[in-house]
């Protein structure tokens, strides 16, 4: 979309000088300048209004006496103009049509400006009548917030309208003032207009891209965040996620003096499988089981994570012994449902699991680890009792575990 000229390190942006960006950028641009330009005009407005009763008292003030009523009769046309578009640009729902109307006032404007002087008798008072082509040139070209090419067409075009006028029903154009009035500033105000819209563009087109970057670097960010926490294997939480819930959720159930629940869930006789069926097969198998265990953290604070090889964790906040029993037995019995063939494994022919689970509620003294702890013990335990089962922690010898008021 862009190069970068490596002298001058500036970035050569296609189509600005010709004021034509590819076909895409170029409706993205025209959406944008037009959101500006009626932003811009609806405050504009006030200010041209202001510009224009400064012109009209003082070429009234200014302006012979007999001519004085016929040249205003006329020019009020021009603030009637201005009043009409500064009211359209007001009403969002035609904020589209902006270089259509801002296009043919000024189109109107210009010509009526234009015809002026060819109705007017008195060379004086021709000479001023001309200021007002000047104002209204400077206006069109630098405050409407018209493209260059339509203010182009609105300011030639009006001014073809306005000769033709004045040819035809009045005394013609002064050439000799004309072309030091209309002609003279038409070109200045092109080029103004010009210089102004390729700024203008090449502002978008940088905003543009700095948008882009930034949005890319705002992916990346929490790709990179989102990867820091999550296992590349199973797409569950990782250990370093795992640890921080952990941590999190012991100190609100510590302050809201809720049970806090931890289960271990390890596979049986893994290495036998990865040896029988392959490390592949076995990355498989581990993938499986993590989508089935995803289902038993549904609520809000629970987590589910892989704690390491073939071992998972599983938190829950605010379960208490019972309910926690007969998650870890609907755990050991769903994925003996998956019935994934496991023929080292003795006792079933497939795949199962161990659970151990700790249920505490967080006293001033304890520690998260010592709940971790106690799940660890009681996997060991379910391991004892010759796997594909669950074991709550037994009294440990120095951490209160709390079972409600059985006083363990
Ligand atoms: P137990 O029933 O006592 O838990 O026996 P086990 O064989 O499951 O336990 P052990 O700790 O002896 O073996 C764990 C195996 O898990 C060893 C290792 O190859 C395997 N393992 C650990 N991480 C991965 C992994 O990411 N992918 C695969 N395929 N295997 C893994
Ligand atoms: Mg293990
Ligand atoms: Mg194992």
């Amino acid at each position: 979309m862009s190069d970068t000229d490596p002298r001058s390190r500036r970035v050569v942006v296609p189509g600005v000088r010709w004021l034509r960006f590819p076909r895409r950028l170029e409706t993205e641009y025209r959406e944008y300048q037009c959101r500006e330009a009626v932003e811009g005009f609806r405050v504009n407005a006030f200010y041209i209004l202001l510009l224009y009763l400064l012109l009209i008292t003082g070429i009234y003030a200014l302006a012979p006496e007999a001519v004085r009523g016929r040249w205003l009769a006329t020019y009020i046309w021009v603030g009637v103009i201005v009043l009409v578009a500064g009211g359209l640009a007001q009403v969002s729902a035609l904020n589209r049509y902006f270089p259509w109307y801002a296009g043919l006032g000024s189109f109107l404007a210009v010509a009526v400006s234009m015809a002026i002087p060819g109705f007017i008798d008195g060379s004086v008072s021709v000479q001023l009548a001309h200021v007002s082509v000047i104002y209204a040139l400077v206006i069109v070209y630098a405050m409407v917030g018209l493209r260059f090419p339509v203010a182009v067409a609105a300011c030639w075009g009006g001014g073809l309208l306005g000769w033709w006028l004045s040819e035809r029903f009045g005394h013609g154009v002064d050439w000799q003032v004309a072309h030091r009035t209309y002609t003279g500033v038409s070109l200045l105000g092109m080029f103004l207009c010009y210089t102004s819209e390729v700024r203008d563009r090449q502002l978008f087109f940088n905003q543009r891209q700095l948008l882009r970057q930034q949005q890319r670097t705002q992916a990346l960010a929490e790709r990179l965040h989102r990867l820091s926490r999550e296992d590349s294997l199973t797409g569950l939480a990782n250990r370093r996620s795992f640890d921080e819930a952990l941590d999190r959720e012991w100190r609100r159930c510590q302050r809201e003096q809720q049970p806090l629940t931890i289960m271990l869930v390890d596979v049986d006789c893994f290495k036998a499988y990865n040896d029988h069926y392959g490390h592949l097969q076995g990355d498989r198998c581990l993938q499986q089981l993590s989508s089935e265990l995803r289902r038993y953290g549904r609520r809000g604070g629970d987590v589910v994570a892989r704690f390491g090889g073939e071992e998972f964790v599983l938190l829950y906040p605010g379960i208490a012994d019972t309910e926690a029993q007969q998650l870890a037995s609907r755990i050991c019995r769903s994925i003996r449902a998956l019935a994934m063939p496991h023929s080292c494994n003795p006792d079933t022919g497939e795949v199962t699991v161990s659970v151990g689970v700790a249920v505490l509620t967080p006293g001033p003294k304890q520690t998260a680890r010592a709940l971790l702890d106690a799940a660890d013990r009681a996997l060991y335990q379910a391991k004892q009792s010759g796997r594909d089962t669950w074991r709550l922690y037994e009294p440990p010898p120095r951490v209160r575990l709390v079972k409600d008021d059985k006083g363990l």
